[in-house]
């Protein structure tokens, strides 16, 4: 029988161990990752995990017995350094081989620290990737030291790490360098509201901030912009997006682009490498591109396609992306890719500003939906950009008509 091997064991790797053995797979399967933990949830991380006591166990993506059920070897704390094409093996860190007639690379990203001076002697300076993360910030917090904290980056890691610091008690300040947050990813109607809700909770949300450099104290950073302006921070929490993990794929000579690049199957430039998850850069048949995306959705529908195609299948990836946040009260789920868009439509359901959505049109062609605790427009944003349904756009913003497809 022939053996599987994996590089990288999160939301990518391990969906796609389990879904091999349910086509199948009739031999070795070998799961590689540098982290020793019990691969887990990341989205919780900065969210419920972070304000809770719970320890990793309760996170887990899969429990240790269904390894074993499954016959899926996971082979923890051990970092993959090479791989030889050639030879059909894989280097481990020790300079050990371990042989493979399949690869599969789920390496995904890790977070940037951007080159800011003073960056690496800043006090209690913390990325946010991984449960190891998550523990150094929530010691942190119990130390009772952590008064004020600053968030570098308003982007949906920095925005939700923001909410729960000050759920457990911080001062906390979002430095944003762009004129307003999220504003790689959604609209400015979203941009506004995201920055009133946290405005709510005490929380300063401030743009054009740009972070120059971190000066360490006994006690305490300050943080200080470009604009001259200077913020205290007790701690520091970095969100300013990620690098992909690419590099052992770049020296092996697989095609590279913004990401390992992959058809439909999910199969990189080698017949017998396969890429899946955060770390690929893969077609999209809806929108007709190439795209990278850092979600569980692709992360989870591209192992499937990767473990169909190693069964022999001829499975073509065809999803349409989503996405959820969580911040406070609100939860906020997002279909479809806005990027491009020319025309924006809010429907407000109710007196409640805490429930709308944001439809993104090109041409009079829904492409994307942001939905604000409002599970229905998710639904039906869903079918509608699935289904290349054509929206009626005066019933869509009329509050007169109900909200339901047959009437829009
Ligand atoms: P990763 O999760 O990055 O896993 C890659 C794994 O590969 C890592 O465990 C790493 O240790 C390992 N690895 C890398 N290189 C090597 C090597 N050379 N040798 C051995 N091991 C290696 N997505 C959503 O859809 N909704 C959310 O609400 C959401 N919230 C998030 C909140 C946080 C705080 C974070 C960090 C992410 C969030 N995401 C969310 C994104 C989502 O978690 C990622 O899209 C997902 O984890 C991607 O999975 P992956 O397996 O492709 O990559």
């Amino acid at each position: 029988p022939k053996i599987c091997v994996v590089i990288g064991a999160s939301h990518a790797g391990v969906n796609f161990a389990f879904a091999l053995r349910r086509e199948g797979w009739q031999g070795e399967i070998i799961l590689f990752d540098s982290d020793l933990e019990l691969p887990y949830h990341r989205p919780p991380l900065s969210k419920t995990y972070l304000t809770s006591d719970d320890g990793i166990e309760k996170n887990l993506l899969k429990s240790a017995e269904s390894y074993q059920r499954d016959n899926i070897s996971l082979r923890l704390g051990i970092t993959v350094a090479d791989i030889d094409r050639e030879k059909k093996n894989i280097v481990l860190g020790d300079g050990s081989l371990q042989a493979y007639d399949k690869l599969v690379i789920a390496t995904g990203a890790r977070p940037i620290i951007p080159a800011i001076l003073g960056v690496a002697t800043a006090k209690n300076l913390f990325p946010l990737r991984t449960a190891s993360d998550v523990s150094s910030i929530r010691d942190c917090m119990k130390s009772g030291a952590i008064k004020k904290v600053v968030v570098i980056g308003g982007g949906y890691i920095g925005l939700e790490t923001a909410a729960s610091l000050r759920k457990l008690g911080a001062d906390v300040t979002v430095l944003e360098r762009e004129e307003r947050i999220l504003s790689r990813v959604t609209a400015p109607e979203m941009s506004v509201f995201f920055q009133q809700l946290h405005a709510q909770h005490q929380v300063d949300v401030l743009t054009s901030k740009n972070v120059i450099s971190i000066e360490s104290h006994n006690e305490y950073n300050e943080v200080i912009c470009a604009d001259d302006t200077l913020y205290r921070a007790d701690m520091i929490i970095v969100g300013v997006g990620i690098h992909v993990n690419k590099e052992i794929a770049e020296k092996a000579g697989l095609t590279i682009q913004n990401g390992i690049k992959v058809d439909a199957s999910a199969r990189t430039s080698d017949e017998h490498i396969y890429a899946i998850g955060d770390c690929t850069f893969h077609h999209n048949l809806h929108y007709n591109r190439f795209i990278r995306l850092e979600s569980v959705q692709n992360a989870v529908d591209q192992a499937k396609v990767a473990a169909a195609a190693l069964c022999n299948k001829k499975p073509v990836y065809d999803a349409i992306p989503w996405f959820w946040s969580d911040q406070y009260d609100v939860k906020l789920q997002m279909v479809g890719l806005s990027q491009g868009y020319n025309q924006v439509l809010v429907r407000r359901d109710s007196e409640n500003d805490k429930s709308f959505s944001v439809w993104y049109f090109k041409d009079a062609i829904l492409l994307a939906v942001d939905a604000i605790n409002n599970a229905k427009a998710y639904v039906y944003g869903t079918k509608f950009i699935k289904g290349r349904q054509k929206v009626d756009q005066s019933k869509l913003v009329d509050l007169s008509v109900e909200f339901k497809p047959a009437n829009l």
